[in-house]
């Protein structure tokens, strides 16, 4: 295929080819890269439970137990108790009636929007929403249209604008964006879904195991539980693990197990994944500091980042710091990257022209004296 070539030669061309890093190890937040050893910003285990023992205890004994591989989808093999068990808590966790679990949240929002949405129906989606959940609806067949990033308002105009035009409207946002560290207007955009008679979809990706009294996320904290349809959430980030679910009421739940082709046609997780993911709950319900002091730790971050006058954005532990263009964004990684950090430049096209930005991801492991030398090296190299 010729444009093989050709499109990787482009990309070599605009500096924007990706590269895959080797870690050779990685532990309480330090990973060491060819040799040398960084503090670690760009990972999005949040709260440290990756390296939590009862994790790895629950996955170890999982293996003894029921070996290595589910050996089949679910629908095929059944589920195993383990299955059965942590969709029962993560429904539980996120205060909805029934949960079914999904291999990836890149998976989960393809088989949750593939299987709601078809060709007579309207996705409307905010505009920095996961590629996960634009690929869904573009699996779906149904019309997507995108509404200003958290702006309730043009989101209102487009429903007004649209209302009979289409057979089902489904909303979809993040409810804590990735590269952008804001939160979304659940509560409005729930106000606004009732108005306009249609399905909420919010992905949980970065907000599961951390905002909300319990910690179960963005929805919980804005009481936006019972207005959302959908909650989908992840054991990939915050959680530790991986895989993810989607939480709803039991006609969904129903629903999507017999529709959703993402769920019917792949091998259901392996136990110790599973039983990992069931540890990692119940680490978030038995040890709620490690969210509050991350919490605290990413505000005193980000106000002395503000003070020094740094455009920063956000309010979460995602800490994203505009720099402008990607050249600069480069550089600057480069150069923190010199001094023992390791921070990934986010470059057009994955964020608008003239808006890369160093994206610090906060951890449990950071702590308060690793992130002072941090600001003040960051006016180090910034400040040239
Ligand atoms: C990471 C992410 C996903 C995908 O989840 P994986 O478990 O990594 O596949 C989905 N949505 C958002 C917003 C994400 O950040």
């Amino acid at each position: 295929m010729e444009k093989i070539g050709r499109l990787l030669a482009q990309r070599r061309q605009d500096g924007l080819m990706r590269t895959v890093h080797t870690i050779e190890e990685r532990t309480a937040g330090v990973i060491t890269i060819a040799g040398r050893r960084y503090l670690d910003f760009s990972s999005n285990d949040y709260l440290g439970l990756a390296e939590h023992p009862n994790l790895a205890a629950a996955g170890r004994d999982a293996i003894l137990r029921w070996g290595t591989g589910a050996g089949a989808s679910r629908l095929l093999s059944g589920s195993q108790t383990l299955h059965r068990a942590v969709e029962e808590a993560a429904a539980v966790f996120k205060g909805k009636e029934r949960a079914l679990v999904y291999n990836s949240g890149y998976q989960a929002n393809l088989g949750i929007i593939s299987a709601l949405c078809g060709k007579q129906d309207v996705i409307f989606a905010d505009r920095l929403a996961h590629a996960s959940l634009l690929d869904g609806a573009q699996l779906s067949g149904a019309r997507l249209i995108r509404f200003a990033h958290n702006d309730p308002e043009h989101l209102r105009r487009l429903l007004a604008r649209e209302r009979g035009n289409y057979r089902d409207a489904l909303i979809v946002t993040e409810s804590v964006f990735s590269m952008d560290g804001d939160c979304a207007p659940l509560a409005e955009l729930v106000l606004l879904k009732q108005e306009y008679d249609c399905s909420l979809l919010v992905d949980e990706a970065h907000a599961t195991g951390l905002f909300g009294a319990r910690g179960s996320g963005l929805a919980e904290q804005a009481g936006a539980t019972a207005g959302a349809d959908m909650l989908m959430g992840t054991f990939s980030k915050a959680l530790g693990s991986f895989g993810a679910y989607c939480a709803a009421d039991q006609a969904i739940i129903e629903y999507l197990r017999n529709f959703s082709r993402a769920f019917i046609y792949s091998t259901a997780l392996p136990p110790a994944v599973i039983a990992a993911n069931l540890a990692a709950l119940e680490v978030v319900a038995a040890e709620p500091e490690r969210r509050r002091v991350l919490q605290e730790n990413s505000d005193f971050f980000r106000v002395e980042l503000i003070r020094r006058g740094y455009a920063v954005r956000g309010s979460t532990q995602i800490v994203p710091l505009i720099v402008g263009e990607n050249e600069r964004a480069v550089r600057s990684a480069q150069a923190l990257q010199e001094k023992g950090y390791w921070v990934v430049p986010i470059r057009y096209p994955s964020v608008p022209r003239q808006e890369a930005r160093l994206r610090f991801s906060l951890t449990y492991h950071h702590c308060r004296a690793q992130l002072q030398k941090l600001v003040e090296d960051i006016d180090a190299v910034l400040a040239v």
